[in-house]
């Protein structure tokens, strides 16, 4: 079990040393003398200690960046997809170039685990892969005309500045899933990440900016601004920006789907989580253990496709609980770039205070706490947040289990019918992503089916998280109803055009309409 930490000044010289490989310069200068809102600290939920000041970007650096990319634009959009796809190409060759560096600059400032912390930047190159073969594609459809000689199409034209808005716990690969196939489809972005993951957003953005230099794309199809949401907000409220793609908290997206609406621009939104597997009687327990615990316990239970709750058949209940709080007893917490650990920090002591408020709030609706919940090394790191996972095991779906908490809690409920499943599981607000271990495919089939899972994914035998980029990603219910990513979420980022040609030589109206 690791027992020590990484020391701030360790990460520092760690953090410093990526960034210099990628090539960000930091102002060292940034918050001498400067207010609160004009710096953006760049932390380490490691130790929880502050690593670099980052400038933040004002309202005139948010307004130029938006006329930049509003420019840049109006040349992107008429430059050929498959050329536009060389920009995407050349940015795939520099992360691959660089995956250890933005391997550490997440580990440093997400906490993630080496692996996961890789695995986030092979998504980011897995979608420039996708992207670029889009680039090829963005077909549109020819559809059968009722008139003859006329050819009725659908085509597919670029949208405009997308503005990128995006959560802590993935801090580069969502950035990467809308700005690789936005940039394919002819927009341009303006990103604001997460106010916590400074750092990785500059790295990134920097890489993209070589990848445009050395393929001589227009300066402007990509600006970075960091701060907090009041800098989003700007974003949102920005009629130049076509499509807000935001990826965060349903309380976010309560606040962003209006306001964006209400100029009539799009949104794409990808909200909270509240995941579920269902484990059947049949289930291959070995299998079902090990999704379990990596779908639940992974990331600190910091990914919005964590499982939150189990739904298990009571003939199996005890069996089952029983090898998953044995397998959560023996979970290494502690310094994610050990490569022994496998639940690192909470990204702040706030997710640990609200972590125990539910697990507090669970009990007092009647649930049992059966593992985890201690804090671990709050004697030598006491701002930052290590704890143990907790499995609670509830007799109803309580008011606490119907919201995500966004930390390792997994609330065990059993059933008796799979349409008591099915119901148990749908009964909540959220409907990202959801999971059946069984061996009964027509159980399967029924979990898949319409009167099955309400999610956006939906799984067999693997647990809710970890999806492919090929896949289009995305929940319904106060998820939000986006789709990123793979398959044809491409459309979210482009407009589409019906043209009708009529190469008859006479005028025929549709529908039999005569006039003159
Ligand atoms: P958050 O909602 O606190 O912040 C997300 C982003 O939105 C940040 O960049 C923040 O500055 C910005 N923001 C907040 N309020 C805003 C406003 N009113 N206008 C404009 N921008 C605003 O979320 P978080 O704590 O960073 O991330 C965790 C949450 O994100 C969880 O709920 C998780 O489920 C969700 N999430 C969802 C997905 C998904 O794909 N569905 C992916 C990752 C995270």
């Amino acid at each position: 079990m690791p027992r020590t930490l990484p020391t701030t000044d360790d990460l520092r010289t760690r953090a410093r040393a990526a960034l210099d490989r990628v090539g960000v310069t930091l102002d060292e200068g940034a918050g001498g003398g400067g207010t609160e809102r004009e710096v953006c600290h760049a932390r380490t939920p490691l130790t929880g200690e502050r690593l670099f000041p980052v400038p933040a970007a004002t309202p005139a650096d948010v307004e130029e960046a938006v006329a930049d990319a509003h420019r840049a634009f109006l040349d992107w959009r008429s430059t050929p997809a498959p050329r536009r796809g060389e920009l995407v190409r050349r940015l795939g060759e520099l992360l691959r170039e660089h995956q250890e560096d933005l391997a550490d600059l997440v580990t440093v400032e997400a906490g993630k685990i080496r692996s996961e912390a890789l695995g986030e930047v092979q998504e980011m190159i897995d979608i420039c892969d996708f992207a670029v073969g889009l680039s090829r594609q963005l077909y549109g459809r020819t559809i059968a005309s009722e008139r003859p000689g006329h050819r009725l199409t659908e085509t597919w034209h670029p949208l405009g500045v997308v503005g990128v808005v995006s959560a802590f716990n993935f801090p580069c690969a969502v950035w990467s899933w809308n700005t690789a196939v936005a940039l394919a489809c002819g927009d341009t972005v303006v990103w604001k990440p997460s106010e916590l993951t400074p750092l990785i957003s500059l790295a990134c953005a920097r890489l993209l900016e070589r990848a445009a230099e050395d393929v001589g794309a227009p300066d402007g199809v990509h600006r970075l601004v960091i701060g907090d949401r009041a800098v989003g907000e700007q974003l949102v409220d920005d009629s130049r920006v076509a499509l807000v793609s935001a990826t965060g908290s349903t309380r976010m997206g309560r606040e962003v789907g209006p306001r964006v609406a209400a100029r009539f621009g799009r949104t794409l939104l990808e909200l909270g989580g509240n995941n579920a597997a269902v484990v059947a009687p049949s289930a291959d327990l070995d299998l079902a253990v090990q999704g379990i615990v990596f779908a639940a316990a992974g990331t600190a239970g910091q990914r919005c496709t964590t499982l939150r709750r189990l739904i298990v058949h009571r003939d199996i209940a005890d069996t089952l609980v029983a090898r998953l709080t044995a397998a959560y007893a023996k979970l290494p917490v502690g310094d994610p770039f050990d490569e022994a650990t496998l639940v690192g920090p909470l990204i702040s002591t706030g997710a640990l205070d609200r972590m125990q408020e539910a697990v507090a709030r669970a009990q007092a609706e009647g649930g049992k706490v059966l593992a985890g919940g201690g804090r671990r090394f709050a004697d030598i790191a006491p701002d930052a947040a290590y704890v143990e996972p907790v499995i609670v095991r509830v007799g109803a779906q309580t008011g606490v289990v119907r919201e995500e908490t966004f930390a390792p809690v997994l609330y065990v409920m059993t059933y008796e019918t799979l349409a008591e499943a099915i119901a148990l599981h749908n009964d909540v607000p959220q409907g990202l992503s959801s999971s059946i271990f069984t061996r009964d495919q027509a159980e399967a089939e029924l979990f898949l089916s319409a009167e099955g899972s309400d999610c956006g994914i939906a799984n067999v035998n693997i647990g809710t998280s970890g999806a492919e980029i090929g896949g289009a990603f995305g929940g319904e219910k106060e998820t939000g109803g986006g789709r990123e990513s793979g398959s044809d979420a491409w459309r979210a980022y482009m407009r589409s055009a019906t043209n009708t040609v009529n190469y008859s030589g006479r005028l025929a109206l549709a529908q039999n309409v005569s006039f003159l």
